[in-house]
């Protein structure tokens, strides 16, 4: 899963922005020869103190006339190694205030060093990233000043449909490799698949992988007719696939026994790649939180962001 990752850490989450909100030089400078694959893209929101707190990030981009200084550092951004071009979120004022920006990477001050000793995805390229100072024009800001916050609440909703519909896919994957390894193996002189706690078990990962299925294809089919306003189902199942993928991947695992232990059928790869689904891209905590702001305060997030980006 980590080259896929990549792939839409550099199509999904910087790209839109630019997309959306870009100048027409912005598009021709970086979103074209992104969608040829002639450079490389990342996002970066998350620092070392700030990851789920967005408002908290401590980068800066300090308005200097013609240019914006910005200094500071982000936390495991993918592709950040790679990358030709990152669009970062950085604070140009207090609490809400932050503004997000192109920054090259060829740029004087910036740096990055290779994360390199995650659980799993490690096909894909992780960084932290330093800004020292960088000089970066004002034409590299997209869409107004101080909206960035808003921006990325939006755009974060195509990340997490992402994560749903790959959760939805490695359960499926893993509930398929279980179903043949347990008419494979046997134990005890038959199948394990006709031992009746084995046969429950699977069909209980049968049901979670239809619900991940049933609660992602909802969440596509609203996106599809309402794009980013389609938070709540969108954030429902970044939640719910997120724990239950997880959960299905386990049991895989476990019904392999030994074997699945080891590298020799691709689930313990799927089981280390898979445990980010409930971290990246925002927690099942703070899906929790969106959620519970939605149930019980009737706060509509998507109309508050589609207010706020209507500003721009
Ligand atoms: C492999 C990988 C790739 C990534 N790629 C990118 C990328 O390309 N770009 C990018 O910007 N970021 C990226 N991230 C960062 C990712 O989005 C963050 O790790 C994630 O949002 C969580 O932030 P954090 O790590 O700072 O955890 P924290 O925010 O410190 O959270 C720690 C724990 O506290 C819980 N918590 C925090 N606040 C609350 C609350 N209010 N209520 C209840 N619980 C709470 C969290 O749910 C979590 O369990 C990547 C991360 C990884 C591991």
């Amino acid at each position: 899963a980590g080259l896929s990752m990549s792939l839409y850490a550099h199509t999904y989450l910087p790209l839109p922005l630019i997309a959306a909100l870009g100048t027409k030089e912005q598009k021709e400078k970086y979103l074209i020869p992104a969608l040829k694959g002639d450079k490389i893209a990342a996002l970066g929101v998350t620092e070392p103190g700030a990851g789920s707190d967005v408002a908290g990030i401590k980068t800066t981009a300090v308005d200097k006339g013609d240019h914006y200084e910005i200094n500071g550092s982000k936390m495991f951004i993918t592709n950040g190694n790679i990358a030709d071009f990152v669009v970062i979120a950085a604070k140009t004022g207090e609490g809400f205030n932050m503004s997000m920006i192109i920054v090259d990477t060829d740029t004087e001050g910036f740096s990055s060093i290779k994360i390199d000793n995650k659980l799993g995805m490690h096909s894909s390229d992780t960084a932290q990233l330093f800004f020292e100072k960088c000089v970066i024009p004002k034409t590299n800001l997209i869409g107004q000043e101080g909206h960035g916050f808003y921006y990325q609440m939006n755009n974060f909703q195509e990340e997490r449909l992402l994560a749903a519909i790959t959760g939805t896919f490695v359960a499926e994957w893993s509930l398929e490799k279980a179903k043949k390894y347990c008419m494979e193996r046997e134990a005890f002189g038959r199948p394990i698949g006709k031992f009746q706690v084995v046969r429950h078990k699977l069909a209980q990962m049968a049901i979670k992988v239809e619900t991940c299925r049933s609660i992602s294809f909802r969440a596509v089919a609203e996106f599809i007719e309402q794009g980013n306003k389609a938070e709540t189902i969108i954030t429902m199942a970044k939640a719910y696939t997120g724990e239950e993928a997880i959960k299905v991947i386990n049991d895989s695992l476990q019904l392999h026994g030994g074997v699945g232990y080891t590298e020799d059928y691709g689930i313990a790869r799927a089981w280390r790649d898979a445990r980010l689904l409930s971290i990246g891209g925002g927690t099942t905590e703070i899906m929790h939180e969106i959620l519970g702001k939605v149930v019980l305060d009737q706060v509509e997030h998507s109309d508050k962001m589609s207010k706020e980006t209507a500003k721009a």
